[in-house]
């Protein structure tokens, strides 16, 4: 890759910084601290679980970018496949039933991979698209089944669905879910994030506001459907309890419901099986994919659904009207099916179990060392931890002390890349998601800066 030596590129960075400054307005990202002082980092290649800046830096990308560069950079494989895929037929339509061979093979890789009968998929760009995609076709399911006012759809605090208006309605995180004052009240976002509650504890303090009571209130027949994320990751890295989605499984059998297992994150062995579901055993009716299915080498997404929900479309004798311009991408599809040859091929699921085990190992030296390192948690290589003042009697950091970015601005200047997690008062979750290609040496690299930046850390506090 492209080796800037500092100072080297001077003249280049200010010229970009300008640029970007002017011409680029960042998603997720303060604009007025972009427009003050330019971008943070301007990235230039990457090998491995490593990345290069213009400044002649390298950090250890430790969130595998947004937990989807799953490869690590620089992968050639990937590269070959999507040139190879390019010079042959880059892009062809998957509309008026043209298709091509890339897209028919990568449908029939990863359904070969869900769980039950999850067999068939709608191509999409990325995730948000494949929510709104997903809460599309179970109102259309239930229209087909003459069920005209199941329209909910219910999804929980923390959850993160993305930011296209249906998507951003379903994230249960302030900020995203209010941006530009958009609604939508056929989305019923539910109180609690994963509790005890859905398992029937009609004594959690929290039962209120939980699915079974939301199914409840609203009525079985206005719900189409529950969407949750087998792991919460944007909201902090949140694993359910025990039993906890076979009880939201049950809960949608019983009411006649669909379940959708947005799967962005988790897919494709980030947890250390190959979908999150598959910890649980459980079936969903619709499971949303993206990221970890190219590891971000091109955009591309998915809903796979259940041959019942297939069989009743299968009957519709009119347009299905809906699809987007690069559904079923080829290049992106060819990219897909050379990234899951390479995850069995070099046994990468098991690696995240076994490189988890590690980074977990490592997690738990610093929570032993440190009283205000708490509630560490993962699985497979998505892991995330707690920052508390006082974890024992429960008191969190000021929210104005910033502590997760704190230490993440600590891990930072020590050339590692990790995610802060503070968007409620109390709240300090940093989480670590590397590539999956990992070695056990790097991993304690990680754990050896978060160490050395958490010291820093305790200094300042
Ligand atoms: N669902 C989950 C669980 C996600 O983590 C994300 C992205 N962080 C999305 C959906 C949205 O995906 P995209 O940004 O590709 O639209």
């Amino acid at each position: 890759t492209k080796q800037f030596v500092k100072g080297q590129s001077q003249s280049l960075r200010n010229e970009l910084s300008n640029l970007d400054r002017k011409h680029v307005l960042h998603p997720s990202t303060n604009p007025k601290n972009q427009v003050d002082h330019g971008p943070k980092i301007i990235f230039t290649g990457g090998d491995g679980i490593y990345l290069n800046d213009i400044d002649g830096n390298t950090y250890i990308d430790g969130v595998s970018m947004l937990w989807n560069v799953n490869l690590g950079h620089g992968n050639k494989e990937l590269a070959e496949a999507s040139y190879k895929q390019m010079v042959e037929a880059a892009y062809t339509t998957t509309f008026y039933g043209y298709v091509n061979e890339a897209t028919v093979r990568l449908a029939e890789k990863i359904t070969s991979l869900t769980p039950g009968d999850l067999n068939t998929v709608f191509f999409t760009s990325g995730g948000s698209e494949s929510n709104d995609t997903a809460f599309k076709l179970s109102r259309f399911y239930w229209q087909l089944r003459g069920y005209k006012e199941k329209k909910k759809i219910i999804s929980l605090r923390r959850g993160y669905h993305g930011v296209t208006v249906a998507a951003q309605r379903a994230t249960g995180i302030d900020a995203y879910r209010n941006f530009s004052g958009s609604t939508d009240p056929d989305i019923v976002n539910a109180k609690p994030h994963l509790t005890e509650c859905e398992l029937g504890d009609k004594n959690h303090p929290e039962y209120e506001g939980c699915i079974r009571d939301i199914i409840e209130k609203e009525g079985a027949d206005k719900i189409a459907a529950v969407i949750v994320e087998p792991i919460q990751g944007a909201g902090g890295v949140h694993v359910p309890p025990e039993e906890y989605l076979q009880a939201v499984r049950k809960l949608c059998d019983e009411n006649n419901i669909h379940l959708i297992a947005d799967e962005v994150i988790c897919g494709f062995g980030r947890t250390g099986k190959m979908f999150g579901v598959d910890h649980w055993e459980i079936v969903p009716d619709f499971m949303s994919v993206a990221k970890g299915i190219t590891s971000g080498y091109a955009q591309l997404g998915g809903v796979v659904m259940t041959e019942k929900i297939r069989d009743e479309f299968a009957q519709y004798d009119a347009m299905l009207a809906h699809g987007f311009t690069y559904s079923g991408h080829p290049t992106a599809c060819a990219v897909g099916l050379k990234n899951i040859e390479i995850i069995e091929r070099d046994g990468l699921v098991e690696r995240a179990n076994t490189m988890g085990r590690e980074l977990d190992k490592g997690l738990k030296y610093l929570e032993d060392k440190y009283t205000f390192f708490t509630n560490r948690r993962s699985r497979g290589l998505l892991a995330g931890f707690d920052l508390m003042k006082d974890p024992e009697a429960n008191i969190p950091f000021d929210h104005s002390a910033r502590a997760a970015g704190n230490l993440v601005d600590e891990c930072y200047n020590r050339k590692l890349l990790i995610r802060p997690f503070d968007f409620e008062p109390g709240m300090n979750i940093v989480a670590i998601a590397p590539p999956l290609t990992i070695s056990k040496n790097e991993v304690e690299k990680i754990i050896h800066i978060v160490d050395d930046s958490l010291t820093a850390f305790s200094k300042k506090i």
